[in-house]
Order: structure tokens, then C-alpha cells, then sequence
């Protein structure tokens, strides 16, 4: 009996253990996946703050809303434009034998937009350029403009935009007047920070020739077929020539007072000069340029008083230029390749 008695004990202290045993094995692994999913719930919330916030306020106003994930915007950022653009193509055939057919260069040109506009989509150009072209009845120099500029910068990757500065009426033309039109309208319009002055009948030959800016004023067309490919003079800032804004305002832009043929772009580097600045050039093979000929416009004769004008500029130049700026506009027509702007700028007094 005895014998019995002890041998019942020791069943009931075995069995208690495995039963202490099960349980303490069963709180170990129930713990450990409660663990788990708490980490889990913690990882899907700071994956997704928004989706959580959302599902729950759904779920604690009891509202059977099917709540599918906001699809996660994936935003790229742009790194610069690499200098020099890696898609130029160097020197290029110019010609002005054929007819430009407008509507042509206009799908040619697809991604320029909105008045002329333009801007690489895969990188961030490293400057915002406003290209100015003063323009009075050269409907046909501007197609070839247009047909020969668009492509070339696109390739030097500019963010730019092309404003046709247009004189109205029939009085003496004034291109440094319009060009300091196109400054102050490209302005109101985008926040450019280098300005092209191009003549409407000058087209690059090489596109290493960027319309950019740079440290000091630069003059871009160097090298014109008209001038036997190379400078007429030194001083020479004629053409197609660039101007950062700060170095615009620093000459207080360009004179108002050169009606007529002349002068007015050796008053330009003049201001330059009395600024302290120097000009920046291409060499003579990037800077090479055909100029499209024409008969000279009426009522743009050369001016008699340029000479004495350009030999006072230090005196003038304070008092005439973007701080003396005076104009009308009377039209803005927004075409794909350009804006053109006509404008009153009134009569030499
Ligand atoms: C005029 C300039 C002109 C240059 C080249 C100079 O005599 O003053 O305005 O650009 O000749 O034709």
C-alpha cells in the first residue's frame, strides 16, 4: 500500500512538471509571435504613415471603405546639364538657297513651346538665356533663323526663349532701343539670367558657339563671312553678342539714342570698358557665321551722328539706357517658335 502511495506521488510530481513544462513552452512562443507582430506593425506604419492613417480613421468610424494605397510618387531629381553639352555636333553646313517652310520647322521642333520656349528634359540647363532679336520686315531671314537656331540650342541643353522685338511703324530703325525692349519684356516673363542680342540675318556654323553667358561680356560672332571670317576691328561687338543680367545693369544697359545704321554696338562696348570689363570671344573656327544678304532697309541709313555719340559715351551712358527706357507695347503674338513683340519706341527727336 505503501509502495503504491509513493508510486502515485511520483506520477502526479511528473506530470505536473510536463504539464509546467507545456505551459512555460506555450507562454514562450505565443510571446515571441506577439513580439513579432508588433514589429511588423511598427515597419508597415513608418513605411507607409499616410495608407495607416487613412485605414484606421476608416476602420474607427466603422465605414466599409475599400482602402487602396496612394501610389507612391516617385520624383526624380535633375542633375545639371554637363559644360560642354555632350550632343553637339560641331561644325555645321549653312545655306540659304532653299525656302524655309515654317510649318515644317515647327514640327521639326516639337518640344519648343508657349512664344519659343525651351528647356531639357533630362537635366537642369546651367543657364536661362532670353535671345533678343531687334526686327523690322525680314519675315524671310527670320524663318531661316528660326530654322537653323531651334536645333542648335536645343543641343547646347540652354533653357531659352526666343523674343522677336518688332518696331512699328515706318520711322528710323533703333536695334540697341529694341534690344533693350527685349531685355525688360523677357523679364516680365521668366527669370532669365543671360541675354543673347542677335541680329535676325546671322547664323552660327558651329554649335561649340554657345549662347550663353560668361565671366565677361561675350561677343559671339567673331568670325562673319561678310568680314572675310574674321574681326573688322578689335573693338568690334557687332552681330550676335551676350550679356549677363548683371553685366547689363552694370552698363546700365544699352543706349536709346542710335537711330539709324551705326554705332550703337561700338557705344556697347564703350559701356563695357568704362565698366571695367573686358570681351570674351570664341576662337575664329568655332566663331565662324554666315550673314544672309540683303539690300540695307529703308529708313535705317547710317546714322551722321554716330561718330560723336560713340566718343562720348562715358558721359552719356548714365543717363541713357535701361534707367531712361521708354516704349509702347501694341502687340503680342505667341507663335510655337517665337514671341514676337511690336512696340511704339517712338521717333529721333
Ligand atoms: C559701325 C558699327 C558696325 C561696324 C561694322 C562700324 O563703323 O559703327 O555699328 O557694326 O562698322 O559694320
Amino acid at each position: 500500500m505503501r509502495l503504491f502511495g509513493s508510486l502515485l506521488h511520483k506520477i502526479c510530481t511528473v506530470v505536473t512538471v510536463l504539464c509546467l513544462i507545456h505551459i512555460g513552452v506555450s507562454l514562450f512562443y505565443y510571446l515571441n509571435e506577439s513580439r513579432s507582430v508588433l514589429l511588423r506593425n511598427q515597419q508597415t506604419q513608418s513605411e507607409a504613415p499616410s495608407q495607416t492613417v487613412i485605414a484606421s480613421t476608416a476602420t474607427s468610424r466603422g465605414l466599409d471603405v475599400n482602402v487602396t494605397a496612394a501610389p507612391v510618387k516617385t520624383v526624380k531629381v535633375l542633375e545639371k546639364c554637363p559644360d560642354p553639352s555632350p550632343i553637339l555636333v560641331g561644325p555645321l553646313r549653312v545655306e540659304f538657297s532653299d525656302p524655309v517652310n515654317l510649318e515644317l520647322v515647327r514640327k521639326e521642333n516639337a518640344n519648343v513651346k508657349d512664344g519659343g520656349r525651351y528647356r531639357p528634359s533630362d537635366c537642369v540647363a546651367l543657364q536661362k538665356v532670353a535671345i533678343i532679336i531687334p526686327f523690322r520686315h525680314r519675315d524671310e531671314h527670320l524663318k531661316y533663323w528660326l530654322y537653323y537656331l531651334h536645333p542648335i540650342l536645343q543641343r547646347q541643353q540652354l533653357d531659352y526663349g526666343i523674343y522677336v522685338i518688332n518696331q512699328a511703324g515706318e520711322d528710323t530703325f533703333n536695334r540697341a532701343k529694341l534690344l533693350n525692349v527685349g531685355y525688360a519684356e523677357a523679364l516680365k516673363e521668366y527669370d532669365y539670367d543671360c541675354f543673347v542680342f542677335s541680329d535676325v540675318d546671322l547664323i552660327p556654323m558651329d554649335d561649340r558657339n554657345t549662347y550663353k553667358c560668361y565671366n565677361q561680356p561675350r561677343h559671339l560672332s567673331v568670325s562673319m563671312d561678310k568680314f572675310g571670317f574674321r574681326l573688322p576691328y578689335n573693338q568690334y561687338f557687332g552681330g550676335v553678342s551676350a550679356l549677363s543680367k548683371e553685366q547689363y545693369l552694370k552698363i546700365n544697359g544699352l543706349p536709346n539714342n542710335y537711330w539709324g545704321w551705326g554705332g550703337e554696338d561700338d557705344d556697347i562696348y564703350n559701356r563695357l570698358v568704362a565698366r571695367g570689363m573686358s570681351v570674351s570671344r570664341p576662337d575664329g573656327v568655332i566663331g565662324k557665321c554666315r550673314m544672309i544678304r540683303h539690300n540695307r532697309d529703308a529708313k535705317n541709313e547710317p546714322n551722321p551722328q554716330r561718330f560723336d555719340r560713340i566718343a562720348h559715351t562715358r558721359i552719356t551712358m548714365n543717363k541713357d539706357g535701361i534707367n531712361s527706357l521708354q516704349y509702347k507695347v501694341l502687340n503680342v503674338e505667341k507663335d510655337q517658335l517665337f514671341t514676337k513683340i511690336t512696340v511704339d519706341i517712338g521717333k529721333p527727336t
